[in-house]
C-alpha cells in the first residue's frame, strides 16, 4: 500500500504539501480526507471523535467553495477558526503571469517558490465543455526530441498542493467556486502539461482524489486523463490507485525511431509497452486508451506509417489523437502537411479508429502541447537526487 493510502499521518507529511517550502505552515489543501482528518487532530484542532466531521466541514469549505481564508467558514467555531490559521494556510501559489490567446485559451505561470516556475493552460470548448492541462513536474527528465519542456531538465516533482492548486487558480479565474456540473467551464483535466505524472505517481494520485472527490471540485476520475511517454512499471499502479483514463505518448511504431524520439523507449521498449497498455486496469471499449501521435513532416507521418499503427495497437480498445506538431523556437522538426495528417487519419478511420486531429490551440501564447517551458533554473544534479530518488534513476 503506498504511504499516500495509509490511515496514519504524522504532520511532517502535512508539512510537505506546502506550496512554500518547509518553514511555511503546512497548506491544507493538498492533503486527502484521511490525511486532512489526521492533520486536524494532530494539530489539537478537532477532538479524535470529532476529527472526521470537522474535516467534512473544512474539506467542503475549501474544495466546494474555494475559500482561502478560514475566517470565511462560518459554520465553525471563531476560536477553531482561529486555532486553525495559526497552525495552517490555505494560501494560492502566485500568479506570476496571466496570458489569453486570441482563441480563447489562457496560459498562467505559476511561480510555486522563488524561481520555480510552472505552466497551466486552459482549453475552452473541448471534451465536455473545457480541459485544464495540468503540470505534474516542473521542467522533465526525459527530452523528447519534439519537446519544449524537454528542453528545460528537470527542477522537481510538484506536491499534491501544487496540483491541486493549478485546477483552482482555474476555477478563480473562471468564477467557479460553486458551479453545478452542466454549467461548468472547465468539466475535464488532462495531464499534459509540464513533467512526466508517472515519474511523480504518489502526488498526481493523491492530486486525483482530492479533485474527483465529490463533495468538492467533483471531476470524475473519467473525465481526468493521464498522459505518459511510456513509464511501463507505473502502469499497472496508476490504474489501480487512481482510475484515471490513459493516454499513451506513441508517435512512432517501430523502436529504431520511438528510441530516437522518446528516448524513454530504449528502456521500455514498444513490445513492453504495449503488452502494459493491454494489461491496463479497467480498460473497455467505454474506457478506451488514447494514443496520441504528433505529426512530425517526412519522420512518422506516411501511409505506411499508418497502417502499421493500425497493426499495433489492433485489439486494444483506443482511439488516436493526432497532433500537428506545435513549433518552439530552435524546434528540429516541422509539421506534416494539412493533407499527409488528413490521408493519415482516412486510414486510421477506415480501420475502425476515432482519430480526431487536435486542433491547435493557444499557439500564439506558447500555450499548445509541447510548448511549454517555463525559465525555473536546474537545479544540480546532486540536489536532484536529494529530492527524488526516484527520478536518478537512468531514465534512456
Ligand atoms: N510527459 C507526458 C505528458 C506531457 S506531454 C507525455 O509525454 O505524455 C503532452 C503531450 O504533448 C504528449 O503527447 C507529448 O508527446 C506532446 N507533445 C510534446 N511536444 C509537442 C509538440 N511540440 N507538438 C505537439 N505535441 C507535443
Ligand atoms: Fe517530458 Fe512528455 Fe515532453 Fe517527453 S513529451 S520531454 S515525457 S513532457
Amino acid at each position: 500500500m503506498s504511504p499516500r493510502l495509509s490511515a496514519t499521518l504524522d504532520i511532517s507529511r502535512a508539512a510537505k504539501a506546502t506550496h512554500s517550502g518547509p518553514a511555511a505552515k503546512p497548506n491544507l489543501t493538498g492533503l486527502t480526507r484521511p490525511e486532512l482528518r489526521q492533520a486536524l487532530a494532530d494539530a489539537g484542532v478537532a477532538a479524535p471523535e470529532k476529527a472526521k466531521m470537522r474535516a467534512g466541514q473544512v474539506w467542503r469549505w475549501i474544495h466546494h467553495y474555494g475559500v482561502t481564508d478560514f475566517a470565511a467558514m462560518t459554520d465553525i467555531a471563531k476560536e477553531t477558526r482561529a486555532a486553525m490559521a495559526e497552525r495552517f494556510t490555505l494560501a494560492r501559489p502566485q500568479i506570476a503571469l496571466r496570458q489569453q490567446g486570441s482563441d480563447g485559451t489562457i496560459k498562467w505561470l505559476i511561480r510555486l517558490a522563488p524561481g520555480v516556475e510552472v505552466e497551466t493552460v486552459f482549453i475552452p470548448d473541448v471534451a465536455h465543455s473545457g480541459a485544464l492541462c495540468v503540470s505534474s513536474q516542473v521542467g522533465c527528465t526525459l527530452n523528447c526530441s519534439f519537446c519544449h519542456t524537454g528542453t528545460q531538465g528537470l527542477v522537481r516533482n510538484l506536491t499534491a498542493a501544487e496540483i491541486v492548486a493549478q485546477v483552482q487558480i482555474a476555477r478563480d479565474d473562471l468564477g467557479e467556486w460553486p458551479t453545478s456540473l452542466e454549467n461548468r467551464k472547465l468539466s475535464n483535466i488532462v495531464f499534459m502539461g509540464m513533467g512526466e505524472p508517472l515519474y511523480n505517481l504518489e502526488s498526481v494520485a493523491a492530486a486525483l482524489d482530492i479533485i474527483s472527490d465529490n463533495e468538492g471540485i467533483a471531476i470524475s476520475r473519467r473525465r481526468i486523463t493521464v498522459s505518459t511517454s511510456g513509464v511501463v512499471p507505473q502502469l499497472k499502479p496508476l490504474g489501480e490507485t487512481t482510475g484515471a483514463m490513459l493516454a499513451i505518448s506513441l508517435h512512432a511504431t517501430r523502436d529504431a525511431l520511438r528510441d530516437q524520439l522518446v528516448p524513454i523507449n530504449k528502456r521500455y521498449p514498444l513490445a513492453e509497452l504495449m503488452a502494459a497498455i493491454r494489461a491496463y486496469p479497467g480498460l473497455s471499449n467505454a474506457r478506451r486508451v488514447t494514443f496520441e501521435y504528433v505529426m512530425l513532416k517526412g519522420v512518422n507521418d506516411t501511409t505506411a506509417d499508418a497502417k502499421a499503427l493500425v497493426r499495433l495497437i489492433a485489439g486494444i480498445p483506443a482511439k488516436v489523437n493526432l497532433i500537428p506538431f506545435n513549433p518552439w523556437p530552435g524546434a528540429p522538426f516541422e509539421c506534416s502537411d494539412r493533407a499527409t495528417i488528413d490521408a493519415f487519419a482516412s486510414i486510421l478511420k477506415r480501420a475502425g479508429y476515432a482519430s480526431p486531429v487536435r486542433k491547435p490551440r493557444g499557439r500564439d501564447i506558447l500555450a499548445a502541447c509541447g510548448q511549454l517551458k517555463s525559465e525555473s533554473e536546474k537545479l544540480r544534479a546532486s540536489a536532484r537526487r536529494r529530492q527524488s530518488p526516484v527520478l536518478a534513476a537512468p531514465t534512456a
